[in-house]
């Protein structure tokens, strides 16, 4: 291993995921079932600070958005309202020869099933069929019977169960135009082509938040949430140069939306959206006014009425957590030694520090380390580690990010005092150990950027 000179690859992301238990297979002794992964430990805790700090920026820290968590299967009747049914599709092709499926629109990031594996329709042998759309809703049945009228959907997108809520919400919630609702929860898709770890998968969670504005005010809001979005990936330490704005052209756009622009992300895959910004317009509540018969609109102080209309920034976790793990991901070697490290933003690292007796016989150590640990867990994510040598324990935390680690050795039985070992820098001071706690909040409070080299 040298010094890491190549991008990461995705194979890299997979293994340390693995390797660490941030990710795997789902129902991997059944054999798995097509792109749905389980999250381990470190990734449940990486999910859980990734969809806090969204939470924090779009609902903590603001006066004009409430949240809201509607159900995953709403009346069907929405989806048709929505224009789901008729249009969530994509361009399907099947191949004849080798029996697999491809999207139409996708068909040059594409490989087919003969050997040497070529884009579809490349070879003499490929026999595609005409592009068909194809619904990405997942259908079930409510209730005992299982025919037509018992049909739902699993829901694609939370943004729908907003709208339908937008009335109660207006009015229990005491905000006027412009204001927010925001949800997290999980969406379903039966994508053709799911792939590339957790960037495309069948069942992700979605941070969306749906902004009704006055319709004079849409074009001025939806670049300010690209804006206010951009630097939030920015403030979780995704570096500059992985970062950019790309605009749909009228071809690319949904069903519904005026003008979206997506944030790019350069994974290992190439540039790829890890944000859409949506200007829905009208359409949403129009839409569900009209096959409701409910009116979702706006009725100011003067009586004049309006229908709001909508900027969508939409996420999903799962493409934010393969992006911090690339952006974060380095090998390195240091004085002889290897390793792997995950920089991590401290605000997004799993386990915030580590605590380790360096002689975890020693019943000096032993004890000063449990304490402390036990200090400092009630305050934030730690972890006490008294197995192996002090170097792999090192390595451990390196390769699941945690920033800084707290050594208690035979010093800390004379002087109290403990090593502080700083992830990035590897640099290490000295801290008394009643000065632990405040350190580490201080150091938790500060501005980080990502030490790794462009
Ligand atoms: P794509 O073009 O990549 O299929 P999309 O334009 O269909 O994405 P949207 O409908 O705009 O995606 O969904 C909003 C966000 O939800 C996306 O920006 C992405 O972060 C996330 N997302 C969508 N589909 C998936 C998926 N299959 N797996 C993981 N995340 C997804």
């Amino acid at each position: 291993m040298a010094d890491q000179a190549q991008p990461v690859t995705m194979d890299q992301i997979v293994s340390l995921s693995r390797r660490r238990g941030f990710v795997f297979p789902s129902s991997e002794i059944y054999g798995g079932l097509g792109s749905t992964y389980d999250y381990g430990h470190y990734g449940v805790l990486t999910k859980n600070n990734i969809r806090s700090l969204w939470f924090r920026a779009m609902v903590q820290e603001r006066d004009d958005i409430v949240a809201l968590d509607s159900a995953i299967i709403l009346n069907p009747r929405v989806w048709e309202a929505s224009g789901h049914v008729a249009g969530f599709t994509d361009p399907l092709v099947d191949c004849r020869t080798c029996k697999l499926r491809f999207r139409a629109d996708q068909l040059e990031f594409a490989r087919c099933g003969r050997k040497p594996s070529k884009r579809p329709g490349e070879t003499p042998d490929c026999d595609l069929t005409e592009p068909r759309q194809f619904n990405l809703m997942f259908e079930t049945h409510v209730g005992a019977l299982k025919d037509e009228s018992s049909a739902a959907y699993l829901r694609p997108e939370t943004a729908q169960g907003i709208f339908v809520n937008f009335k109660n919400v207006a009015q229990l919630a005491r905000r006027k135009p412009p204001f927010g609702i925001a949800q997290v929860g999980k969406s379903f898709r039966n994508e053709i082509t799911p792939g590339n770890f957790l960037f495309r998968v069948r069942e992700f969670e979605q941070m969306e938040m749906e902004f009704f504005v006055p319709p004079a005010e849409a074009a001025g809001w939806h670049e300010y949430w690209l804006d206010q979005r951009l630097s939030w990936h920015r403030s979780l330490g995704l570096r500059e140069e992985n970062l950019r704005l790309r605009e749909h052209d009228e071809t690319e756009r949904s069903h519904y939306s005026s003008a979206t622009s997506d944030i790019e992300y350069l994974y290992p895959i190439g540039w790829q959206e890890l944000e859409g910004v949506a200007n829905r317009g009208d359409y949403d509540l129009t839409q569900h006014t009209e096959h409701s018969g409910t009116k979702l609109e706006w009725i100011d102080p003067d009586g004049n009425r309006y229908t709001p209309h909508v900027i969508e920034p939409a996420v999903s976790i799962e493409r934010i957590f393969v992006a911090l793990l690339c952006d974060a991901y380095h090998e390195e070697v240091v004085g002889e030694r290897e390793r792997v490290v995950l920089r991590l933003h401290p605000a997004v690292a799993p386990v915030k520090a580590a605590i380790l007796p360096l002689i975890p016989r020693d019943e000096g150590m032993a004890t000063r380390a449990r304490a402390l640990y036990e200090e400092l867990r009630r305050y934030h994510l730690v972890e006490h580690d008294e197995g192996g040598q002090i170097g792999r324990r090192y390595r451990r935390q390196d390769e699941i990010g945690t920033p800084w680690a707290f050594t208690i050795d035979e010093q800390t039985l004379q002087d109290e005092t403990v090593t502080v070992r700083d992830r990035d820098s590897l640099a290490q001071e000295r801290l008394p150990i009643g000065a632990v706690r405040g350190w580490l909040d201080d150091a938790l409070q500060q501005e980080w950027s990502s030490p790794q080299a462009p």
